[in-house]
């Protein structure tokens, strides 16, 4: 089968250009391929340029000199080149061996053919080459699919999904980021196959996962696909069709986090903190005498189940914490009054603050109208925010003008006292009753210790 070729117009960066000509002038083809032509054709800018090429890493080795060459996955064929100081992946073309577990390749074979090459991708889209001179090279009608954004596998999806079950879920994210259309038969496929998410690492699982939930388009497929995500996070299936019966929803349950969804910045803990901020309502559902339903202690419920959904998917702990803490701050109040402002900074620290900000407004966006004056008090209480930390206010220990030495200086045993009297400092001082004074500290301290006495 022959490529179809078309031409775009788009310069590369220089230390890529200079790989791919290098490579070909030394008798070797070379491409850049996968990702990066996709997101070029999709007029975005790519994060970063495989290269892929005939020449075996020894010949790339020959080519480069072993010290701009790193053997990074060598025996995948991937080695590192560095070209005017900037690292680029470069892997030799090759045809994958037989996927035995639905997880791993058994080997690696090395073609010279980029076409064999090409179709052992992922996506049509996916599957493109672009050369130095512009060339895209499309054996499998990826430019067609790309241009009415439409994702389907390279051949069979029946195969290529048993063969590698995280392109289930890989279909899924590129879905969410681009707002690609999944194709019939390739959507009934991942309905079918999703059983066998269950052998893929959790590793990989959130690492697509991750992305999706980050995509412009998450919402339609967070939907579309629930069942499919239930495989590998069966505890948010309650929540589709939970009515809330309250009057500050209008929405079930999970069409209220869908909603949320949208509203939040794009990063992984913000989307994962509202994904999870209300998966402990069902369990902690109550009818009131009112007929108004209550979901009393949800978010403690919603965090402990959100850290074991974490910890089953191997996120990183200081991801995990801080999407644990948010989910169960998620309904404390943020009183637009300073002395409010000050006790939150003390309590989470400024960027935990800021966090929580974004969770309230996406939470309460996704609300009934009747709740938009909420969003005016956190307006106010960001303004509020921004004053204290100009004014570098203090909020812990470190911050204030004396330390346990000073106090022990006055005559304060070491202890508990010492450190309740250290406690009471600080809140007056956040509480704004006392100034962060060294001499108003001592004179306070001494104070405090003999009405304790
Ligand atoms: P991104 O821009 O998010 O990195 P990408 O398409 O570059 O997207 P990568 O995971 O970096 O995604 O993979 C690079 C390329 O390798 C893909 O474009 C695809 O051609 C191929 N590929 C990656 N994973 C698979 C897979 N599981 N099965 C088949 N081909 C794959
Ligand atoms: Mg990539």
């Amino acid at each position: 089968m022959s490529a179809e070729m078309i031409r775009v117009d788009h310069k590369l960066p220089d230390p890529i250009e200079t790989l791919l000509s290098t490579l070909r002038e030394s008798g070797y083809e070379a491409y850049v391929i996968g990702g990066a032509v996709r997101d070029l054709l999709l007029g975005k800018h790519p994060d970063d340029y495989d290269v892929a090429t005939s020449a075996l890493p020894e010949e790339v080795l020959a080519v480069f000199g072993e010290k701009s060459v790193h053997p990074t996955g060598i025996s995948h064929g991937t080695v590192t080149v560095v070209v005017g100081g900037v690292p680029v992946e470069v892997t030799t073309f090759r045809v994958d061996g037989d996927y035995m577990d639905s997880r791993h390749p058994e080997n690696v074979n090395f073609t010279r053919s980029l076409e064999k090459d090409i179709k052992r991708r992922d996506f049509t889209v996916n599957a493109l080459a672009l050369s130095e001179d512009g060339t895209i090279l499309d054996y499998c009608g990826g430019v067609d699919d790309l241009k009415s954004r439409r994702l389907r596998t390279v051949g069979d999806p029946k195969e290529r999904f048993h063969e590698d079950a995280l392109r289930i879920l890989r279909a899924l994210r590129f879905a969410s980021e681009h707002g690609f259309a999944i194709e019939e038969e390739t959507s009934r496929e991942i309905f079918a196959q999703k059983a066998s998410l269950r052998a893929l690492s959790a590793e990989r699982v959130w690492k697509e996962f991750s992305k999706l939930i980050c995509g412009t388009y998450c919402a339609p497929i967070l939907r579309k696909y629930f069942d499919v995500f239930n495989v590998f996070i069966p505890e948010l299936g309650p929540m589709k069709g939970f009515e809330q019966h309250n009057p500050h929803h209008i929405f079930d349950v999970w069409e209220h986090t869908l909603a949320a969804m949208t509203y939040v910045p794009a990063t992984v803990v913000l989307r994962a903190s509202i994904l999870f901020h209300d998966i402990g309502k069902p369990p902690c559902f109550e009818m009131g005498e009112d007929g108004v339903r209550h979901f009393r202690g949800h978010p403690k419920v919603s965090a402990a189940m959100a850290d074991s959904i974490l910890q089953r998917l191997k996120v990183d702990t200081d991801t995990r914490e801080t999407v644990v803490l948010l989910v169960k701050a998620h309904d404390v109040p943020l009183d637009p009054i300073l002395k409010n402002v000050r006790r939150r900074l003390a309590q989470y620290g400024e960027e935990k603050v800021r966090l929580l900000l974004e969770v309230k407004r996406a939470d309460i966006s996704a609300h009934s109208l009747k709740s938009a004056y909420r969003l005016e008090e956190l307006a106010k209480f960001e303004v509020l925010l921004d004053q204290a930390i100009e004014e570098q206010m203090c909020f812990s220990f470190s911050s204030m003008e004396i330390n346990g030495k000073d106090l022990i200086d006055l005559g304060i045993p070491t202890g508990t006292l010492l450190g309740s009297i250290k406690k009471q400092l600080l809140n007056e001082i956040i509480d704004g009753t006392l100034q962060n004074d060294r001499n108003a500290l001592l004179v306070r301290a001494s104070e405090i210790w003999k009405e304790r006495q």
